[in-house]
């Protein structure tokens, strides 16, 4: 393709709109376009380079068996009342952009495909013969972010490859999922991509198996906890530790302790003159099920720990069954205003004990009168413990389970992972922590949707089961920013040789020489002739600027048509490591081929 016709609009300046490095590159180097919040124009070069990725997605995906399909946007309400998720998309967290049409029926843009593709299987898949089957497709995805940002990172439309696998058995399953994580590490190694898989949160599904592959960069939106010696990475959501060690009681006797604005831990352990490991802290949540059930949640902590949401929504998910419900809607720390709704009389927050009064609520028509209490391990563990007293002002010191205090009967696991905790693989071994940019995640479902949808197949026993499912999805527009995030020095993007959207670019400093220009254009025909992707930099202008923009699109390799013709010669500078080389021009094909072969 030759410049001088294409739509390349380059900007010497960071635009305003963009926060991150490589927001900010593919702004300025042409690649993308801002129409509105999180909504994206692809301009030519970035169709190239999501052409690539999605190509090498294709291959291996193709390679394990899986086959392309493509399936509709406009989702109609129906399968997702009977999955169950309608409210929570278009209520609840409200991701899912939904309208009516003029039947007056209503109708959604997908943000995923999970319900479609049930669908499909319910109705063709009848017998175990047929399985397993693996369908994925490569396609625009709607999700009405709360937070769009950083260019596609986040949009509100991006592309996803997205697969669903159907199977008679778990260990089916698990192939497939072993296949996708083996395809997946393929298809990021391609690109260029320097990742890390990390075990995730399944959700309330709960099941064996989750996993992310993170892009490390500090940019990333989600947390990375690791080990040094590679053994073990997990997204904070649902990563595991061993906690901080508790340091002995100072008291040994059972006693009330006026204790002054201490409604903070670090006030309270400095006047009481303890470790906030000798603390149990108590935490409010409030739950909205989706039967619209609310329910006050006391949560009861080691001090110096905090909740972890994902774990806590977890558990609460899991007991939906006893408020008439099947999942939940909203989890919050309940604000005045919230709180207005159902307290009785005020409540001695930053003094709360864990035998908190259910008469401090005010039981209605939607809430529930009676606290959920849980308690994290590391409270159940503590002995002549500190914790509030139930009036402002006060703390009780030296308390026990069983004595001043009955322990709440649901123990669970909901403290939040630490950097610096100890591994539970291996105590020697610290957290780490690092940012990540999560452009994969493979999942295995179980019977989740083909059970609420009555998805079913006849096994070879002739009776009737669920199907078992797994989906893995792959973004694709996230991808190709990431590359850049991870990839790029000063001057601008360094593309990955395979996926950048031209391999050469051959610049002319100064169109009005003949000669520059004789060469370039036998170059660029048999270069592109060779099936190596060419660009050829023909505008008029400065050769400075004409450099600068090279860099700034970022082509793995540039030639040059300048003074080295003297010698029968052209200067070839490779982007990512700035060596320039003077090379002969009947040999430049070779080695151009030679070289982009080798990198892609
Ligand atoms: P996130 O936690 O980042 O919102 P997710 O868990 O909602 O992601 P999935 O539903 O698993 O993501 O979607 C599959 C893949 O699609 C993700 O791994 C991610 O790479 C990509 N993706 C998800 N949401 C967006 C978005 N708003 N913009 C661009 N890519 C996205
Ligand atoms: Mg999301």
């Amino acid at each position: 393709m030759r410049l001088s016709k294409m739509l390349l609009v380059t900007l010497r300046e960071d635009p305003a709109e963009a926060e991150i490095k490589s927001h900010k590159l593919l702004l300025r180097a042409g690649y993308i376009r801002r129409i509105g919040s999180g909504i994206y124009a692809y301009l030519p070069l970035m169709w190239r380079v999501l052409q690539k990725i999605s190509q090498i997605v294709r291959e291996e995906m193709d390679a394990t068996g899986a086959l392309e399909c493509l399936l509709p946007q406009i989702q109609p309400a129906q399968l997702w009342q009977e999955s169950g998720r309608w409210d929570t998309y278009t209520k609840a967290e409200g991701i899912m952009f939904s309208f009516v049409d003029r039947q007056k029926r209503e109708l959604a843009l997908g943000p995923t495909h999970e319900e479609v593709i049930t669908t499909v299987a319910k109705e063709m898949v009848k017998s175990y013969r047929q399985l397993p089957l693996h369908l994925y497709q490569i396609q625009t995805k709607f999700r009405d972010e709360i937070r769009p940002r950083f260019g596609l990172m986040r949009g509100r439309e991006f592309i996803m490859k997205d697969g669903y696998s159907f199977h008679t058995s778990e260990e089916s399953l698990k192939q497939t999922y072993k296949d996708m994580d083996r395809a997946y590490r393929n298809i990021f190694t391609r690109c260029g991509l320097n990742f890390t898989a990390v075990e995730a949160d399944s959700g309330a599904i709960g099941g064996s198996g989750s996993q992310e592959f993170m892009v490390l960069a500090e940019a990333g939106e989600d947390d990375v906890l690791y080990t040094q010696d590679g053994k073990y990475a997990a997204n904070v959501e649902k990563a595991t530790s061993l906690p901080a060690q508790v340091v002995v009681s100072p008291f040994t006797s059972y006693e009330k302790k006026e204790t002054p604005n201490t409604e903070t831990i670090t006030k309270l352990s400095k006047n009481l003159q303890c470790s906030p490991t000798n603390i149990v802290k108590n935490v409010l949540y409030q739950v909205v099920y989706d039967s619209g059930t609310i329910v006050l949640v006391l949560i009861s902590i080691r001090a110096d720990q905090d909740v972890n949401e994902v774990k806590l929504q977890n558990e609460l998910v899991k007991l939906a069954d006893n408020y008439s419900a099947t999942t939940i809607l909203s989890l919050t720390v309940p604000d005045e205003k919230a709180q207005q709704k159902w307290a009785a009389k005020p409540l001695p927050l930053g003094y709360i004990a864990p035998d908190l009064g259910d008469d401090y609520i005010t039981s209605s028509g939607d809430i529930e009168g009676h606290f959920l209490r849980f308690i994290d391990n590391t409270a159940f563990e503590l002995t002549n413990f500190v914790t509030g007293a139930n009036e402002n002002g006060y703390h009780v010191v030296g308390a026990n389970w069983g004595e001043q205090f009955t322990a709440p009967t649901t123990v669970v696991d909901i403290r939040k992972a630490l950097v610096g905790d100890r591994a539970v693989h291996d105590h020697e071994q610290l957290l780490q922590t690092a940012r990540g940019i999560e452009v994969g995640h493979i999942f295995q479902l179980g019977n989740k949707y083909s059970q609420a949808m009555n998805a079913t197949y006849t096994g070879e026993d002739g009776k009737e089961k669920p199907l078992e499912m797994g989906c893995y999805g792959i973004g694709v527009s996230r991808l190709a920013q990431s590359a850049v995030e991870q990839c790029h020095d000063d001057n601008g993007i360094i593309w990955p040789v395979a996926i950048a959207p031209y391999q050469v670019i051959i610049v002319v400093p100064n169109i009005t020489n003949a000669e520059q220009m004789e060469v370039a254009e036998r170059l660029y025909q048999q270069l592109n002739e060779a099936g190596i992707e060419t660009l050829l930099d023909d505008r008029d202008g400065r050769a400075g600027a004409k450099f600068k923009d090279a860099d700034l699109i970022g082509i793995p390799y540039r030639i040059v048509t300048g003074r080295s013709l003297k010698e029968k010669k052209v200067e070839v500078v490779t982007r990512a490591d700035n060596c320039s080389e003077n090379v002969a021009i009947e040999d430049i094909v070779t080695i151009m081929s030679a070289r982009v072969k080798n990198q892609s």
